[in-house]
């Protein structure tokens, strides 16, 4: 049974009369990483907003978990969902780090001293304890997603939705997010959507959802998507550069897919 289940999606904006999204079908796994890419403007946030229960399709269903996203259960989807967004500096309601997690926490009913357990745990996961009393704005880019995906795993979630979530982050900052993320599905069953025009970011997913215009173009591997360079052209994307990418990869210590075929990379 599949984490999430999107079948024949399609969309209109209440005050346009052009469809967004076309007859959209596809799945997740549980402890699937899914990256959906496309350029700007072919419905990639309108996507999200969706399977955020945000936005209501015209027509089709999106499922997690067997349950419908729908208006009667937002609540218990918001449970099974977490969403790390573009700007790190539009998610923070805490005057520190720590109690910027603990907030996430305060509807469970949980004790204090589970929680602040709870608060620990997370941000040493995510490498940030020695920051726990900084506040939020004093972070660097990267320092600020850890904080914000500390918090939703402190909520432990079964999907992490990464909308553009490292598009604003420098190199370093998007090799510390990339390399988290690697690490946490590997020691979890977490399930990942990561919505990106980044094609590094791409590279690391284990199946790659190629839109254009609303419509699904191609899912395949990143060998059978990201890594064709005419595929990647010709929806306007920017070929990768694979061999500097794979250094860049390696210098941040995540190891490349295994089906990126390295003889035909480009320098
Ligand atoms: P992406 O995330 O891939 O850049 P979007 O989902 O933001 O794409 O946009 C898809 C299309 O929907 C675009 O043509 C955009 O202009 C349109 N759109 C986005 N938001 C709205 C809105 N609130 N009202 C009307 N049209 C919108």
């Amino acid at each position: 049974m599949s984490l999430v289940e999107v079948r024949n999606l399609s969309f209109t904006y209440p005050d346009s009369d052009e469809s967004v999204l076309h007859d959209l079908s596809f799945e997740i796994e549980a402890n699937e990483w899914v990256a959906i890419i496309g350029h700007n403007g072919s419905g990639k946030s309108t996507l999200a907003r969706l399977i955020d229960g945000l936005l209501s399709p015209d027509q089709g269903s999106i499922r997690i978990d067997q349950l419908p996203v729908d208006n009667d259960n937002l609540s218990l989807i918001h449970q099974k969902i977490g969403f790390v967004f573009q700007n790190p500096d539009n998610q923070f309601v805490g005057a520190t780090v720590a109690d910027d997690i603990a907030f996430g926490l305060e509807n469970r009913q949980i004790s204090r001293p589970v929680m602040q357990d709870k608060v620990q745990r997370v941000l040493k996961r995510v490498d940030m304890v020695d920051f726990a009393n900084h506040q939020p704005e004093q972070l660097s880019g990267g320092q600020k997603q850890r904080v914000a995906i500390a918090g939703i795993l402190a909520l432990a979630p079964q999907l992490l939705i990464l909308d553009e979530a490292t598009s604003m982050l420098d190199p370093e900052g998007r090799a510390e997010i990339l390399n988290l993320i690697v690490e946490l599905r590997r020691e979890s069953k977490l399930s990942v959507l990561s919505i990106t025009h980044d094609l590094e970011e791409a590279l690391l997913a284990d199946r790659v959802i190629l839109m254009d215009k609303g419509q699904i173009i191609k899912v395949g591997t990143p060998q059978e998507t990201v890594m064709n360079q005419e595929l990647m052209a010709s929806h306007h994307l920017k070929p990768v550069f694979v061999r500097r990418l794979l250094d860049r990869l390696t210098a941040a210590g995540i190891s490349a897919p295994a089906d990126v075929n390295t003889s035909e990379q480009l320098e």
